[in-house]
């Protein structure tokens, strides 16, 4: 089998959550291949009164979910009032992409010392220059860990040396730094944890590895590596042996939030935190653009699609607005990822790009409206697409008899085949525009209530 994945790359910091873009085109593939490649996304969520700057990491370890699906939607759902609060969903993120600890080795293992032919070098370079930034108050490293840490041995689930339902420290404190009392923060996080857990075993404890005198190998960590740069720092790590993803993600959201109440940042969220809440913000996708061309709504969209014009020869260019998509092309399918699920898999029919297309104009329940190529519109009763010189319409799930040309006809849902619909649930359908042998673009029609 043919296998190759394509690494995104932010290729710069972004500001806000919803310029945030994973990246995918030629270029990159050209990087990744030379070594060069790299780019996690950071997202700064910045107040309007200024306070204390809390860093969170996610996703050093590519196949703990709920260490990178939380400071996702932290990203994304959160808004930051007093102080700030930047984001790295992703820091390891191809191997989040194929769900691997470490496609290059343990990336949290490199802090210490890392060679500059080392994969992850430029990575691992670049989350520690933002570590100290000297806006960083305090860094959350997050994980999900193997079982419950219990400081006597119970089982093999259940002992000293698990991981599961911890903050981690290095060492107690740091004299004469601001939130150096690492110790005591972390005693007050995992109390307010314990006070309101799902099941009674998931309590938190600290679990202190008093690393400069015990822990050879955490010295190479993240967090290490911050407290030896005078900057407090936690590992936070829910249990790998939770099933639930919802379940982990609620638990890092709510200790983000202690973090926060501790550090005096005010934020608000838009969304409830509890199982529900937390599955609904899992469910949603975001959207996937290709080529500027192309948009699909990734959150109800269809396991399978065919026919998706394309260009190929590594010309394409996918950009995900959610910081944990990702498009593998696995033989001659694109499968498009979020995080450790795959949303769909692109079957292309390739097409030459030579045709320039920025708008089109659609009567949308008898009104006329211009819509960018790449843009979903949303109809009660009916469209009609206007016609263009030289171009012609197909709308994927219509058919006339004898016409090629589907501009300026009324189209409306009874008169689409709901399985070439690109949603699950068949309200949405391609329209999409040719020049002779040129794909122009595609734009999506959307039924809605
Ligand atoms: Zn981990």
């Amino acid at each position: 089998m043919r296998f190759l994945l394509l690494v995104f790359l932010a290729t710069r910091l972004l500001f806000g959550a919803s310029e945030i873009a994973q990246i995918w085109s030629s270029d990159e593939i050209k990087a990744h291949e030379t070594g060069e490649f790299l780019r996690f996304s950071l997202y700064k969520l910045e107040g309007n009164e200024t306070g204390p700057t809390l860093l969170v990491v996610g996703g050093v370890h590519g196949d703990e979910p709920g260490g990178y699906f939380a400071p996702a939607i932290l990203a994304a759902r959160y808004k930051i009032k007093k102080g700030a609060v930047w984001v790295t969903p992703n820091l390891n993120a191809e191997s989040i992409a194929r769900s691997r600890r470490g496609l290059y080795g343990d990336m949290n293992r490199k802090f210490a010392k890392v060679s500059d032919n080392d994969r992850d070098y430029d990575m691992v370079r670049e989350i520690k220059r933002i570590v100290l930034d000297p806006q960083v108050d305090l860094i959350l490293n997050l994980h999900d860990g193997h079982g419950f840490y219990r400081e006597r041995w119970e089982s093999s689930i259940f002992n000293p040396r698990a991981w599961g339902q911890t903050l981690v420290i290095d060492q107690k404190t740091l004299a004469d730094v601001k939130f150096g009392n690492m110790d005591e923060i972390a005693k007050k996080v995992t109390d307010k944890m314990s006070a309101s857990l799902a099941q009674e075993h998931h309590f938190f404890r600290v679990k202190n590895t008093e690393t400069r005198y015990k822990d050879e190998e955490m010295q190479k960590s993240l967090t290490y590596f911050a407290v030896t740069n005078l900057k407090p720092a936690f590992g936070q790590e829910t249990s790998k042996n939770i099933d639930s993803l919802a379940q982990k993600v609620e638990y890092h959201l709510r200790s983000i939030e202690e973090f926060m109440n501790v550090m005096g940042i005010e934020y608000e969220r838009d969304f409830e935190l509890s199982i529900n809440g937390v599955q609904e913000a899992l469910n949603y996708s975001g959207t996937l653009k290709i080529n500027g061309k192309i948009g699909f709504e990734l959150t109800e969209l269809r396991n399978i699609l065919r026919f998706v014009p394309l260009q190929g020869d590594m010309k394409d260019r996918f950009v995900f607005d959610n910081p944990l998509g990702a498009m593998k092309k696995i033989d001659d399918r694109y499968d498009i990822y979020i995080g450790n699920k795959r949303i769909s898999s692109l079957y292309p029919q390739f097409f030459a790009y030579d045709c320039k297309l920025d708008k089109v104009t659609i009567a949308i329940d008898g009104e006329n409206k211009e819509i960018a190529i790449g843009e979903t519109f949303a109809l009660k009763d009916n469209f009609n697409v206007f016609a263009i010189d030289n171009i012609r319409v197909n709308v994927i799930g219509f058919s006339k008899k004898g016409v090629t040309d589907e501009s300026s006809i009324t189209i409306r849902k009874k008169d689409m085949v709901s399985r070439f619909s690109e949603d699950v649930r068949g309200l949405i359908y391609r329209v999409e525009f040719y020049r002779e042998k040129n794909f122009c673009g595609m734009i999506n029609a959307k039924f809605i209530k």
